[in-house]
C-alpha cells in the first residue's frame, strides 16, 4: 500500500510499505479521510517526544472496516468508523477516576503505532478495547466524521471549563482548533461567542464560525473591545487557541471576575515559563485550567454532535489532498493560509 513515513525529522516520503496484516484481535481499515493536525505539523519539523520514527502519522480519521480479526466481537466489514487516537490503558491511577487523557501509560495512533496518511491502517486491540472506535452513521461523510477527534479536545476543555447557557466565550486564536472551539460554545449555549487573532486574515477565515463578534488582536486594543462586548465585564470565558505566550499573559486581563480560562494551545518545550499578575486570579476569583488531547467518551460525544448536524464541523475544511501530496497537505496547514486540510489516500 502507499503510506507517508515520517523518517526523521523535516523528512517524510511518500512509500511503497507492506499493507498491515490484520491480526486476530486487530481490525483493518481502509482510511476514507485523514486531517492534518497542528500535532503532525510540529512532529514533522521538531520531532514528538511520544513517536518513535519511522511512523506513519496521522490521527483524525474516518475509515471503512475491511477486515476483522477472529477474536474481535462487535464490528463487522464494510462498517465505517472513526478511531480516536489516545489509547488510554484503563488501569493507572488516574484512567481509574476517569481522567484518561493524563494515562500514565498513554499510547498514541499516528505516533507509537502507525497512523492514517496512509491507505490502510490498522487498529490495535488495546484502541477497540478502549472503546476509542466509533461507528458512523449512514449518510454522515468521511470527511465530516474525521474531525471528530479534534472536536473532542475542544469538548475536553469546554467540560472543564463547563461552557453553558448565558456565557459569553472569547477564543484567541483563529486556526483550525479555534473556529471548532468557537462553534462547540455556541452549541453548549453560550450567548455570546467572539473571536480574536492578530492576523485579518485569520479573522476573516473564521466568519465559518458565525461569531457575534471578530477583533483584530493589535495596539492592545482587544481588552477595551472585548469588554464593550460585555456591559464592561470581560468575557466568561477565555480560550487561548495558540501556542502563544503574548496571548497567554494577555488573556489573564480579558477574563470577568468569577469567569474561567483555558491554555488550549500548548507552547514551545522549555518556553511555557510566562508572567501575569497572579491578583487577577485572586481577587477576580478566576480559575485557570490547561487541557490537551481527549478521552474515548468524549470522541464519542463529539461523533453525535457531528452526525446530528449541532456542530457542523466540515466548515472548517479549506484544502484537500491525495494521499500523494502529503508533503503539500503538511506545507498548507503549516503556512496558515487555509483552515483545517484533508488528505484522502483513495481517489
Ligand atoms: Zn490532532
Ligand atoms: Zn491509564
Amino acid at each position: 500500500m502507499k503510506a507517508a513515513v515520517l523518517e526523521e525529522v523535516d523528512r517524510i516520503r511518500l512509500k511503497e510499505v507492506g499493507t498491515p496484516r490484520c491480526t486476530e484481535d486487530t481490525v483493518l481499515v481502509r482510511v476514507d479521510a485523514c486531517a492534518v493536525c497542528g500535532t503532525d505539523v510540529k512532529a514533522l519539523r521538531h520531532g514528538h517526544a511520544m513517536m518513535q520514527l519511522p511512523v506513519i502519522p496521522g490521527h483524525e480519521l474516518a475509515g471503512t472496516i475491511v477486515e476483522v480479526g477472529s477474536e474481535v466481537h462487535g464490528y463487522y466489514d464494510s462498517e465505517r468508523v472513526t478511531v480516536a487516537p489516545a489509547v488510554p490503558c484503563g488501569a493507572c491511577f488516574y484512567c481509574r477516576r476517569g481522567h484518561s487523557t493524563v494515562c500514565e501509560n498513554l499510547l498514541d495512533i499516528g505516533s507509537r503505532w502507525d497512523g492514517g496518511f496512509a491507505e490502510y491502517m490498522l487498529v490495535p486491540e488495546a484502541a477497540l478495547r478502549s472503546g476509542a472506535v466509533n461507528k458512523l452513521p449512514d449518510g454522515l461523510s468521511s470527511e465530516a466524521a474525521a474531525l471528530t477527534e479534534p472536536l473532542a479536545c475542544c469538548l475536553n476543555a469546554q467540560e472543564q471549563l463547563w461552557v453553558g447557557p448565558g456565557d459569553t466565550v472569547l477564543v484567541i486564536g483563529c486556526g483550525p482548533m479555534g473556529c471548532l472551539n468557537g462553534m462547540l460554545a455556541r452549541t453548549l449555549g453560550a450567548a455570546g461567542v467572539y473571536m480574536t487573532d492578530v492576523s485579518a486574515d485569520r479573522l476573516r477565515l473564521a466568519e465559518v464560525v458565525g461569531a457575534d463578534g471578530y477583533f483584530l488582536n493589535e495596539d492592545s486594543r482587544l481588552e477595551a473591545d472585548i469588554k464593550g462586548a460585555t456591559d464592561d465585564r470581560g468575557a466568561d470565558v477565555v480560550i487561548v487557541a495558540c501556542g502563544s505566550a503574548a496571548a497567554q499573559e494577555q488573556a489573564v486581563g480579558l477574563v470577568a471576575p468569577r469567569g474561567r480560562l483555558n491554555y488550549f494551545g500548548g507552547l514551545p518545550r522549555g518556553s511555557g515559563a510566562i508572567a501575569f499578575d497572579s491578583n487577577r486570579i485572586h481577587y477576580q476569583e478566576l480559575t485557570l485550567v490547561g487541557n490537551h488531547g481527549s478521552t474515548p467518551l468524549q470522541n464519542h460525544k463529539a461523533l453525535a454532535l457531528i452526525a446530528s448536524g449541532q456542530v457542523d464541523a466540515q466548515k472548517i475544511v479549506t484544502h484537500t489532498f491525495d494521499l500523494e501530496r502529503i508533503e503539500d497537505a503538511l506545507c498548507t496547514a503549516e503556512s496558515q493560509e487555509g483552515l483545517k486540510v484533508l488528505v484522502r489516500p483513495h481517489d
